[in-house]
């Protein structure tokens, strides 16, 4: 083995000449600048969706207090809170499917999950890391976690296998209701129902006056969230495991080329999900979720890409970031130009139902519980 000290750069070499010449094409400071342009771009991406999460929060709640105090309309409803509304998506698309019937109640909803589900397909598991805000939580958690620990907690390969299996009995149990159980005329007449109708509405209430099990459980999550890295991501939540079995037939891979490879296991070593990217000829796991940390911190250039087989297409960093924004942002502007955006419940019909909100329950067939609502 060789050690080698380049530029204030130092790492342990046993392959090939060819690959080492490769290497030290790249100094420090280039590292770093490719590795913090990589990370600030991420960054700038999540930050994008986080301001649009908390605006659209923002302005939910507003519509919610100005209908809940009797006051005129000012603000209007936000079409976006919808994207929390997975399951009500999931029955509106098997709906769209047996039936032809696009719904207009949750609308949004069906054309985010679309578009979500169609960005794994093309770019892999990129909605965790890039979109979404329990991510962007989630990585402030595990930055706490560095601050008080330094290291996380290791979980054994065997239970770490086992609890990710959790996420697929929660995405099982779901898809076996809806997709399996569920006929088409139970989907409509719950997509249809009170329920369905100011399911949005039940969620902010949920989380403005949380029970004390609500609070319970988040606790402990953060809790758990700061012992071990990514709880919430990679073992309990069912939309994770659903992109990541779509992100499977992506025909975009990190790609490493083992000819050039130099084994410095820099991309193992930052891989959020801990893949053992310096042996893998393709990064195969449904973990990874193409934050390309890996891509950023590699110091031969072209040897770890997110690319197509051969890497005939290589998606570079900043590509990734400007497809994501576009593919978000254009499909919500095609869906607004084309009538798919905004739902059709009259406002009457929002200010009827706020003051029964506690009554409604699913387990009544999304009507009230006491006969008051239609
Ligand atoms: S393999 Fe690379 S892109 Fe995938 S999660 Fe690990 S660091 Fe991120
Ligand atoms: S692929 Fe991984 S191990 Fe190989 S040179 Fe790049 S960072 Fe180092």
């Amino acid at each position: 083995m060789i050690r080698i000290k380049a530029g204030g750069f130092k790492f342990d070499y046993n392959g090939s000449f060819n690959a080492l010449a490769k290497g030290l094409r790249m100094n420090r400071g280039e590292i770093l600048k490719k590795c913090s342009d990589a990370m600030l771009l991420r960054r700038l991406v999540q930050g994008i969706f986080a301001a649009s999460t908390i605006w659209i929060g923002f302005r939910f709640y507003l519509f919610y207090q100005q209908l809940a105090a009797g006051a005129e309309q000012v603000v209007e409803r936000p079409p976006g809170v919808e994207a929390f509304l997975p399951i009500s998506s999931l029955m509106s698309l098997k709906l769209w499917i047996v039936s032809g019937d696009f719904n207009r109640i949750h609308p949004a909803g069906l054309v985010l999950f679309l578009v979500i589900l169609l960005t794994a397909l093309l770019l892999k598991r990129g909605f965790c890391s890039w979109v979404c805000p329990v991510g962007v939580i989630n990585e402030m958690l595990n930055a706490v976690q560095k601050l008080l620990f330094r290291q996380p907690l290791v979980v054994r390969r065997w239970f770490d296998y086992l609890l990710r299996s959790i996420k697929y009995l929660l995405l099982g149990f779901f898809c076996w209701i809806i997709l399996l159980k569920m006929p088409g005329s139970a989907l409509k007449a719950f997509i249809y129902s009170p329920y369905n109708q100011i399911a949005d509405l039940k969620m902010l209430v949920f989380f403005l006056d949380p029970s004390t099990p609500t609070i319970v459980t988040l606790s402990v999550l953060t809790l758990l969230s700061l012992l071990v890295r990514n709880v919430w991501c990679r073992y309990l939540c069912p939309y994770g495991a659903l992109l990541g079995m779509t992100s499977w037939l992506s025909p975009w891979k990190i790609r490493r080329d083992a000819g050039s490879c130099i084994d410095c296991r820099k991309c193992t070593k930052v891989c959020p999900a801990n893949i053992r990217v310096h042996c893998a000829g393709a990064v195969r796991s449904d973990e990874c979720h193409a934050c390309l940390r890996c891509v950023a911190v590699c110091p031969v250039k072209k040897t770890l890409q997110l690319s197509t087989r051969g890497h005939r297409f290589v998606i570079r960093p900043w590509m990734y970031a400007v497809c994501i924004v576009v593919f978000f942002f254009g499909s919500i502007g095609a869906a607004r130009l084309g009538g798919f955006w905004q739902n059709n419940i009259p406002l009457e019909r929002y200010r009827h139902y706020i003051p029964l909100l506690e009554r409604f329950n699913h387990a009544h067939g999304g009507q009230v519980s006491e006969g008051r609502a239609r």
